[in-house]
Formats: structure tokens, sequence, C-alpha cells
């Protein structure tokens, strides 16, 4: 199928993007990677009488890596975020999640904010955004303002991104020393949206005693569902760690929905044994990086 007919715009600064997206208001939409877009558009679920084509905007291609996070541009590819060498030092969760994320083609394309901003319920971004805690930075013709992540998600496909507004960049805080990070899910092919998946980050206090768990569960929810498992966890080693509970801790705290993929009581099950997967996991992780 074709697209619905839309005028194109391809701006070459940022300036010049937020004055054309106040103007045109509801009837814009910012087209990045056009890996969700495009297909949405092909199949007439969509239908913007504008499309506002940021990939000439260079300056939003951007992955910078410091002490305190990874600040990810709105231009960079899931693929260049996957192979940052700087990126995975400071935050190794990104690439662990990312090798997740469709095929490698598609990862190419695709941007890493442009699927935040499409928060599909099933995807890895949005859940390692919010549990690390970070924050989206969005533009429009009034200045900036920054949305952390517990704000930024509203809905399946629906943030709290108004219209005349572009998110330039995410911001991946890094963990405290001593923490492990992990991503686990079960798709139906590798590359296919996860049908459950769990991302998780554990820190381990100077005794290697479990001082913080917290997991993000992905399809299981109408947005990422953050879990702090910590008191289950209690506060010995890995080893000492009641798994079981854990995982049923977990369960409780989720609702999921069936589809034609796998029933609800399914993907609670699964989740349980991803997250008790992903946290130990991220255990081992923290516990090495004391060595
Ligand atoms: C076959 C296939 C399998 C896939 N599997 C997965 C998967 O397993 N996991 C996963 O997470 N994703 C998956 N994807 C989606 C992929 O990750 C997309 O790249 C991503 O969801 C959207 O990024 P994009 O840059 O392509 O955005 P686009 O398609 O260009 O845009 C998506 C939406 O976000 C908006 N948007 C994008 N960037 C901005 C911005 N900077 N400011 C404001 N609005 C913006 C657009 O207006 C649009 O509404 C898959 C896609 C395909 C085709």
């Amino acid at each position: 199928m074709k697209p619905p007919a839309f005028r194109y715009h391809d701006p070459a600064e940022l300036g010049e993007a937020v004055d054309l997206l106040a103007r045109l208001g509801p009837d814009g939409k910012v087209l990045a990677g056009g890996q969700s877009l495009i297909p949405l558009l092909n199949m007439r679920l969509a239908a913007p009488a504008h499309l506002v084509d940021i990939n000439r905007i260079t300056e939003l291609n951007t992955i910078t890596a410091e002490p305190g996070g990874v600040r990810v541009g709105a231009l960079a590819r899931h693929r260049a975020v996957e192979r940052s060498a700087e990126a995975r030092a400071v935050q190794p969760l990104l690439a662990q999640a990312l090798h997740h994320v469709a095929h490698p083609v598609i990862r190419n394309r695709g941007t890493v904010v442009g699927s935040i901003v499409h928060a599909d319920p099933s995807a890895e971004m949005p859940a390692v955004l919010a549990l690390l805690g970070g924050s989206v930075r969005l533009a429009s013709s009034r200045g900036e303002r920054d949305v952390p992540a517990a704000e930024f998600f509203v809905g399946p496909l629906e943030t709290a991104l108004q219209p005349g507004e572009l998110a330039v960049s995410a911001f991946f805080p890094a963990l405290p020393e001593r923490s492990g990070t992990a991503f686990c899910e079960v798709s139906r092919r590798h590359g296919d949206y996860a049908m459950a998946g769990v991302a998780a980050a554990v820190t381990l206090d100077e005794d290697l005693r479990i001082r913080s768990a917290r997991v993000a569960c992905v399809s299981v929810g109408p947005v990422p569902v953050v879990i702090d498992v910590t008191a289950v966890c209690g506060a010995g080693p890995a080893s000492s760690v009641d798994w079981d509970a854990v995982a049923d801790a977990v369960r409780e705290r989720i609702d999921p929905e069936a589809d034609i993929h796998a029933t609800a009581e399914y993907r609670r099950h699964l989740t349980g044994v991803l997250a008790v997967r992903a946290l130990r996991s991220a255990a081992d992780a923290a516990g090495e990086s004391e060595e």
C-alpha cells in the first residue's frame, strides 16, 4: 500500500524544525528513522498532513558518554549506540537491550529517541529509560524542557510530547559503583517484538550484599512496568535470595493481556522467569565489576 498524501519538509537546522513544528501543530509529524512511522503510513493507520524529516539536522546525531550517564541525540541510530564503546562503558544496559531490538537492517536506520517517542509497550528502549530513571529533552519554539521517564510514558504509543515539540535527546543515567545490568526477553523469532522482556539493575554494597534490585518489564502493561524488588531479595548476597519469591513478587505487580501470541497467564509466568534470569545476571555482573 502507499501512504496518504502529505507535504514533505526537510529542515537542516533545529531552530528551523521547531519553528516549522510550531506552525504545523497537530498536523505535523516528525520523521526520524521511519522504521515505525513509514509502515503506519503505508497501512494508513496514520495520515499526518505534513512530515518533518529531521535527518539533515546533523547536530542531533550525537552520543555523549560522561561519567554521569549517556545522552543520545535524536539522530543516533540504534546500531551506533549499540556499537559505541564509550556508551557501553558508562551504561552497558543500552547495548544489552539494543541487541534485542528488531534486526540489524532496522537498527541501522531506526533511532533510540524515535523508539522512545513511539512508546510501544513491547519496545526495549522505553523500559531501559524507565528502569534507569532517565529523561527526554523536548524542544519547541518556547524553549526546552526535560521530562522524567516516569512522566513521559503515558500509555500505549502515547507520551507527554505535545504538538509542536521535538525530542532532541534522551539521557540514560549511569549506575553507582558495584552495579550490574542485564536484559532478557522471549520473542517468537529473534528480532520480533518481545512476548515478554525484563531489564534488570542490581547494586551491591561493599560486602557484596544486595543494596538495590529493580526490574522494568515490557509487553505486560500499557507502559514499562518498573518494580523494586530490593526488599524481597533481602539484605544478603545474591546466593541467599529466595528467587521463587522474587518471581512471585514480579508476577503480582503486572497485569498482562492476552493476544494472538500468548495468553495473559503465560506472559505473567514468563515475566517472572525472565526477571529472575535478568536479576541473577545483573547481580553476577555487579560482583564481577568489583573484581
Ligand atoms: C520489522 C520490525 C521489527 C521491529 N522490532 C522492534 C523491536 O523488537 N523492538 C523495538 O523497540 N522496536 C522494533 N521496531 C521499531 C524500530 O525500533 C523503530 O526504529 C523505532 O520504533 C522508531 O524509531 P524510528 O527512528 O524509526 O522512528 P520513526 O519511525 O521515524 O518515528 C516513530 C514515531 O516517533 C515520532 N518521532 C521519532 N523521532 C522523534 C523525535 N525526535 N521527536 C518527536 N517525535 C519523534 C514520529 O513522529 C513517529 O510518531 C521494529 C520495526 C520493524 C519494521
